[in-house]
């Protein structure tokens, strides 16, 4: 039976070309790139060539790049970062996060760090005013992390207005705000310039993108304090030697999926497969959430909620599944727990909630796909 993806929010299809010739380059490197000698030199050179190479990908300086395990662990360096610190500063997140957000943020909240989760509006994004008065009164707030598109929903946060409203709130107060950004979602899929945003830190993933999974970057701007330690590598942010499969395996995804061009020719491909879903839907499936209408900006055209009127989002991937269709009851994270928090979150509760189901699209989606996916969301 073919097979056809629609679950690319959760991980995309591999790139397996360019990972095997990841793989084989990284392979030919036998030494530890912190040896002294000639074989770990080269890999330490090979190290910093693909730290060059994802830098020139992402146009940021290669010294503010660290390679790590995925977006779990850079989010996680970031948030206990505020550790190090001697004096319990607050931390401002939403609840849409990611669950690698959540979990550090609840063992900060436990550790005795005051911790705020921001409520949602309908289109899953942090309402700006609130967050912004809450910036100007609370001088202790030292790191604000949100992410750029929620991966359950496609809702895009608004950071254009909403960074300079929150500089402007921290200079009122005259102390440091640290801004981080989850970037998985955005990146490679929609343009995005950390540094001209005027972000402190954000974290990608490799297998979002076609690289391999257990791969992703933190880039940071301001030196940071871990708990991460070990023998020093990467700027002492988290030790271990380091892979050099996984640092090819993430430059080369970024480079691919960062060229313009293919930025431009994804994102309008995915508006037509968008369109296509959205545009035809049964009378028996609707778009969640309902406020999202064609072409809404606010959301990213590469990840869909849908909810079914009468079935269960279970019974829904279950269903697709046995056509030969990938879809996800929620992100690949919280679908084994059953929850819905970012759903609920958003004021949607019980039964309702457990109808959403989620499809995503990438480089790799054809309109046979769309139309195996429609044709089958039909005969439910
Ligand atoms: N943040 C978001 C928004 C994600 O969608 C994911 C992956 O599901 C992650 C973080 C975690 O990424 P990784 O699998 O690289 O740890």
């Amino acid at each position: 039976m073919t097979r056809h993806w629609f679950d690319w929010a959760a991980t995309a299809l591999p790139l397996k070309e360019e990972q095997e010739h990841c793989l084989e380059e990284a392979l030919s490197f036998c030494g530890n790139p912190s040896s002294q000698h000639s074989e770990g030199l080269a890999a330490k050179k090979f190290l910093e060539k693909m730290r060059s190479r994802a830098a020139d990908a992402l146009a940021l300086p290669p010294s503010e790049l660290v390679f790590t395990s995925g977006a779990t662990e850079a989010n996680q360096i970031i948030l206990y970062s505020l550790l190090a610190r001697e004096k319990h500063s607050a931390l401002v997140t939403s609840r849409a996060e990611h669950p690698s957000t959540k979990a550090a943020a609840l063992v900060l909240e436990r550790t005795g760090y005051p911790v705020t989760y921001l409520p949602l509006d309908p289109c899953g994004r942090v309402r700006q005013e609130a967050l912004e008065k809450l910036v100007e009164r609370e001088r202790d707030i030292r790191m604000i992390t949100l992410m750029a598109v929620q991966n359950e929903t496609g809702g895009v946060s608004a950071f254009g207005e909403l960074i300079p409203a929150l500089r402007k709130a921290a200079e009122k107060r005259a102390q440091s705000l640290h801004i981080h950004c989850d970037a998985v979602q955005i990146i490679g899929k929609l343009p995005f310039n950390p540094a001209a945003l005027d972000l402190d830190s954000m974290s990608v993933s490799a297998h979002k993108l076609g690289g391999p999974r257990g791969a992703g970057l933190l880039w940071s701007r301001k030196e940071l304090s871990s708990i991460f330690t070990g023998g020093g590598q990467e700027k002492g942010l988290r030790g271990g030697t380091e892979n050099l499969f996984a640092a090819a395996g993430i430059a080369a995804a970024l480079g691919r999926s960062l060229e313009k061009e293919s930025i431009a020719t994804g994102y309008h491909r995915a508006c037509a497969h968008e369109e296509a879903i959205l545009g035809n839907l049964p009378p028996t499936v609707s778009v969640f959430p309902a406020v999202r209408s064609l072409r809404d900006e606010a959301f990213s055209p590469f990840i869909i909620s849908l909810k079914h009127r009468d079935l269960p989002a279970e019974a829904v991937v279950r269903l697709l599944d046995a056509r030969g269709i990938a879809v996800s009851s929620s992100s690949a994270c919280s679908s084994s727990k059953g929850r819905r928090d970012v759903l609920e979150a958003m004021g949607i509760r019980g039964e309702d909630a457990l109808k959403v189901f989620r499809v995503s699209t990438g480089q790799s989606t054809t309109e046979r796909d769309i139309e195996a996916l429609m044709s089958t969301l039909n005969d439910l």
